[in-house]
């Protein structure tokens, strides 16, 4: 039969699945992402002959960390050192001969959420909150993209915070008051000394109120049907989180109409599945 194939390549983890046409996963890799391009490439070859079997691939996706030239598929991923200027696209398509996609995590998770979870709105917004944070905005199901195909970062946007330790606010790309600095993995251990899942409720509803603003502010520019948000630290904190941080986006947005926000239908597949939309390429 014709499967797609999906790759989701992270900064510890790289998982391929293969697919049915209607996206069902029928058989899955993972391994853990190592210090060294050529073991790396190997591996992928190796999952993606696993998953595949006797199958014929029809079409691949992929979900990698930014930055990346996702037109001619050179990826660089910042948390990845070894993997500079690959030529991913050319290197996969001659070697499997068929159709090879990739784009920014984020921008993959959001496709994802928005094809298999039976999205039809035409502005829809997807978050992801992990070790990172960073976002995807489709609008009528299509990419939305900045000057010469930039991806917008929605994590490095000033935000109107609170903070029991504000010394401890320090954005990774340098600024000192990020959104990403405050609400994501590596921003809470910096500023609570532990991981997310220690969080107490009290501090909890500080990083929902961090959350909320940076809402708020996402709404007021692209006033979105929808915000999906995934990652670990979003399910970590599951619906109580989500809804106060919903609730403080409602307080303070006078002009703009609230969105509906959600946790992603997907759980932690979402990129993964977003790869596989991708290969169908639509
Ligand atoms: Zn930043």
């Amino acid at each position: 039969m014709a499967v797609l194939i999906g790759l989701d390549i992270g900064g510890t983890k790289i998982m391929v699945a293969a697919a049915d046409g209607k996206g069902n996963i029928l058989r899955r890799e993972r391994r853990a992402t190592s210090t060294n391009l050529g073991r790396d490439l190997a591996n992928i070859n190796n999952m993606i002959a696993v998953v595949t079997g006797e199958d014929e691939i029809i079409g691949m996706g992929a979900a990698i960390g930014g930055p990346l030239d996702w037109e001619r598929g050179i990826v660089s991923p910042l948390h990845q050192p070894a993997w500079r200027n690959v030529p991913l696209k050319a290197l996969m398509e001659k070697k499997w001969g068929c159709a090879f996609r990739i784009d920014v995590d984020t921008n993959v998770a959001a496709v994802g959420e928005y094809r298999w979870g039976g999205l039809s709105v035409s502005r829809f917004l997807y978050i992801t909150l992990s070790t990172g944070m960073g976002g995807g905005f489709l609008v009528d199901g299509k990419i939305y993209r900045g000057q010469n195909g930039a991806h917008p970062e929605v994590g490095h946007e000033s935000i109107h915070f609170r903070c029991a330790n504000p010394s401890a606010v320090q954005c990774e790309c340098g600024a000192p008051d990020c959104l990403e600095a405050l609400v994501s993995g590596n921003g809470i251990r910096r500023i609570y000394g532990k991981p997310a899942e220690e969080l107490s409720p009290e501090e909890w509803e500080e990083v929902a109120y961090n959350l909320g603003q940076g809402l708020r502010n996402m709404t007021a520019l692209y006033a979105p049907e929808i915000i999906a948000i995934g990652g670990g630290v979003a399910v970590g904190g599951g619906e109580r989180f989500i809804e106060s941080a919903q609730n403080v986006m409602e307080e303070h947005l006078k002009l703009v109409p609230a969105p509906r926000v959600g946790l992603s239908q997907l759980g932690y597949d979402t990129a993964l599945r977003g790869a596989i939309a991708m290969a169908l390429n639509v």
